[in-house]
């Protein structure tokens, strides 16, 4: 019930419009309508804005969204507004729609130059911290970004300049934030250690939080205090990009690809019941910047605002 109350609440939000993103980013530009950007969940929210904005730059926006039609009627405002944006379906959660989606861009674009990972849920609201929707969180935020970045990163072009991963995260999921951090300090050292950290060690931690909820016992589990599933998976999206970052550094020159992610701030979108502080405009903004960082040196990191963060 309570799923489908925020799904009605969803639908009835409209795009806005396809005016241009106003502060243009545009010294330094080494992208051109030739640079090619994926978007996932393109179809709405901060999504939709990093579509917007990324086009509104000059690049073609491959605009992803999981519902074809959704997806082609958003796309359809971009192109009215003259922008260069194409569209395909893409369920991170679905391994046959991933392929499909890599197949498309390799025979029609031959790669991609950008990737976003934008596609996220959240059930919890307000006081609200439910796990009912755990899995669902954890698979999407967390395993569908990952498996976006492995798809993506054999279709990444060679450039001067760098292919460039983006992640949409949140400050929810800090590791050592004063509040909603885990309990556990040797966990957190961990995780918080690049020498130590390992894919398998963040999925053993998402999997242990998962194992919990199933059993009932998750609530003495010293995980985070706030939206406790959507912190979790936040969380080992942000480890995971500390880990790529350190990963992906050793490619060549002409072969770079640099992954960060970042927080939107607290977003007036269907996920905040559109109760946040900012505009999705505002929330995307961040993302954009990284993704068409000049001369981008920065990798494995973490930012908002503008600014980097600790993880
Ligand atoms: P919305 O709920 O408006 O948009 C979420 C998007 O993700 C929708 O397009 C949705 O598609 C898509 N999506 C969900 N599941 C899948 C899937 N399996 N495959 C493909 N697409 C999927 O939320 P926001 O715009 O606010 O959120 C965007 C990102 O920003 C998320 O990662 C979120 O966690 C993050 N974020 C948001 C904050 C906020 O304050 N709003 C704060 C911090 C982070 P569909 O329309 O089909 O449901």
């Amino acid at each position: 019930m309570k799923k489908q109350r925020k799904e009605e609440k969803r639908d009835s939000k409209k795009f806005p419009s396809s005016a241009p993103f106003p502060i243009p980013i545009t010294r330094g530009a080494w992208w051109s309508p030739e640079t090619i950007a994926v978007v996932t969940g393109a179809n709405r929210g901060i999504g939709f804005e990093m579509a917007r904005q990324l086009a509104a730059q000059g690049l073609t926006v491959i605009l992803t969204s999981r519902d074809t039609s959704v997806g082609l009627e958003a796309a359809k405002v971009l192109q009215e507004g003259g922008l260069n944006v194409d569209v395909h379906q893409l369920d991170v959660l679905d391994s046959s729609s991933i392929q499909e989606f890599c197949d498309w861009i390799r025979e029609r674009y031959g790669g991609i130059d950008i990737l976003v990972n934008n596609a996220g849920v959240n059930y919890n609201l307000g006081s609200d911290n439910s796990v009912e929707f755990a899995k669902e969180v954890i698979q999407t935020n967390y395993y569908g970004t990952k498996a976006m970045i492995k798809a993506m990163i054999p279709l990444m072009r060679p450039s001067a300049a760098g292919a460039r991963i983006v992640s949409v995260s949140s400050r929810l999921g800090r590791l050592n934030g004063r509040r909603n951090r885990l309990r556990d300090l040797t966990l957190r050292e961990q995780l918080g250690d690049l020498d130590d950290l390992s894919e398998e060690v963040i999925d053993r931690t998402v999997n242990t939080f998962l194992q919990q909820v199933e059993d009932g016992t998750w609530q003495s589990g010293g995980w985070p205090q706030t939206y406790t599933d959507y912190s979790m998976s936040k969380l080992a999206v942000n480890a995971y990009t500390r880990l790529m970052g350190k990963i992906l550094s050793d490619r060549p020159d002409g072969e770079k690809i640099y992954i960060n992610c970042f927080c939107p701030g607290w977003v007036k979108t269907a996920m905040t019941g559109w109760a946040g502080n900012i505009s999705a405009e505002d929330g995307a903004d961040t993302g954009v910047w990284l993704a068409l960082l000049p001369d981008q040196a920065i990798t494995g990191k973490f930012f908002g605002e503008r600014r980097e963060i600790s993880f």
